[in-house]
């Protein structure tokens, strides 16, 4: 059975790049009929907030992104403290105190040497009466994994064959010295133990996946399938880190974005297959693979999503934008909508143009044109108006006043809807209540 997760650290909004993690994560399961697993990586009891974990929930749910199971990694440490003592019992485990000033100075050592910087395992070489001796003097130690200095060695779904040098990584810190166990930790343990089979993450977590990979083996278990995706970049090719506060996800819905316009953006972002409008979770699923993606750094262009969006929107039946029309009266509605439609970006504004057709007038035209406004409304009989009003009452006011074309025809599309473009005429006319400029 196919298992895999999304796990998000609830310590603030997801934006576009988390999103894409969850969705491949999502994709695969549902391709497979598998399942689908939300994990709350909130073992940072100071970061964690119960906030984001119910904005990541509403977010995940704007989105249509289900889930077979959610867990707390918080619920499970019991698990992990018990998977700490297997590896201490292995001797995998081991107490190394180094600050992190210390640290940061032998990492620079190295640097200077022309080294990698890599945890030299001085903690390794202790004798008990210095462990002891530290013990007192610096409390309980950080706990490091003890890797197995071989090649570590998986296909990934994207980078294809991979091969890293334990030698060339830190023994990963597992439980902090102040006693919480990381994410790194409780991940090998909650992939194990769930039964995860595809983890797709970014590919910072490279290295990650290694030490991961050797966790797993020595607890006895099977690794799951890494993919590990390109990070996004903006469109010059920057690394989008510091932008993606303004791309959460929240914010894009408060923008009006749809919602299918991102999740078919980024289905496709950073594969071989052009990005395609999807009008379904299905037809998205359907044109699913893993193995189209690619590992070059991924452009995002929030401005991609606007066309998108846009031609949700001029598709959207009357029911689906009902909640923006309790203006127009419900005879209209269908009329309206379909007058207005492909002028219109947003759901939100589905209304808008009801709004500016109840409210313009003569005022918004420009004082040269306020006399031939005049004198073409007297030309005006009163509503009801009907298709061939536009046409017929437009060829009068040509007739009378000697004006054509944009002269004739902007000044009063401006005067009736407040803009200079904008729906058929023809279709507008018939939508007035009462004779434009009689206010
Ligand atoms: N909580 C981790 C993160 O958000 C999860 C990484 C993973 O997918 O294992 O980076």
């Amino acid at each position: 059975m196919t298992v895999t997760r999304f796990a998000p650290s609830p310590t603030g909004l997801i934006h576009v790049g988390n999103l894409r993690t969850a969705l491949l994560n999502w994709l695969i399961a549902r391709k497979a009929g598998g399942i689908f697993v939300l994990r709350i990586d909130d073992t940072d009891t100071d970061r964690s907030r119960q906030e984001y974990v119910d904005a990541i929930r509403a977010d995940l749910e704007w989105l249509g992104l289900g889930w077979d199971r959610v867990e707390h990694q918080s619920a499970r440490l019991d698990l992990y403290n018990e998977t700490a003592d297997r590896l201490r019992d292995m001797g995998r485990f081991y107490e190394a105190w180094e600050t992190p000033s210390e640290l940061q100075l032998k990492r620079k050592k190295q640097r200077n040497m022309g080294r990698p910087p890599v945890y030299d395992r001085a903690a390794l070489d202790l004798s008990d009466g210095e462990r002891n001796r530290l013990r007192a003097e610096r409390g309980a130690g950080a706990w490091r994994f003890k890797l197995n200095h071989a090649r570590i060695e998986w296909e990934d779904l994207i980078l294809g064959h991979t091969s890293i040098d334990a030698a060339s990584v830190s023994d990963p810190v597992l439980i902090r010295q102040d006693g919480r166990i990381l994410y790194t930790l409780a991940s090998v343990v909650d992939d194990l133990d769930m039964g995860v089979t595809h983890v797709v993450r970014g590919s910072d977590h490279v290295t990650n996946t290694a030490a991961q990979i050797q966790a797993m083996e020595a607890l006895g278990g099977r690794p799951p399938g890494f993919a590990h995706h390109s990070l996004l970049t903006d469109a010059k090719g920057e690394p989008l880190a510091k932008r993606l506060k303004a791309l959460s996800l929240r914010e894009l819905r408060a923008q009006g974005v749809e919602p299918m316009a991102v999740l078919s953006l980024m289905a496709r972002l950073g594969s071989s297959d052009p990005v395609k409008l999807c009008a379904s979770h299905d037809e998205l699923i359907e044109g699913f693979d893993i193995a189209r993606f690619g590992v070059a750094p991924t452009k995002f262009d929030p401005a991609d999503l606007e066309p998108l969006t846009m031609r949700i929107v001029h598709g959207l039946a009357v029911e689906e934008v009902a909640d923006h029309l309790s203006a127009v009266p419900e005879e209209l509605r269908e009329q309206y909508w379909h007058a207005v439609r492909a002028n219109v970006s947003r759901r939100s504004e589905a209304g808008d143009w009801w709004q500016a057709l109840a409210e313009t007038g003569p005022p918004d035209v420009a004082e040269e044109d306020r006399e031939f406004v005049s004198e073409a409304f007297a030309l005006l009989p009163a509503p009801p108006y009907d298709r061939a009003t536009w046409p017929t009452w437009t060829a009068a006011v040509g007739n009378k006043t000697g004006r054509r074309g944009k002269s004739l025809f902007m000044p009063l599309r401006l005067a009736i809807t407040g803009q200079t473009r904008g729906p058929e005429m023809a279709d507008v006319m018939p939508l007035l209540q009462k004779k434009p400029g009689a206010r």
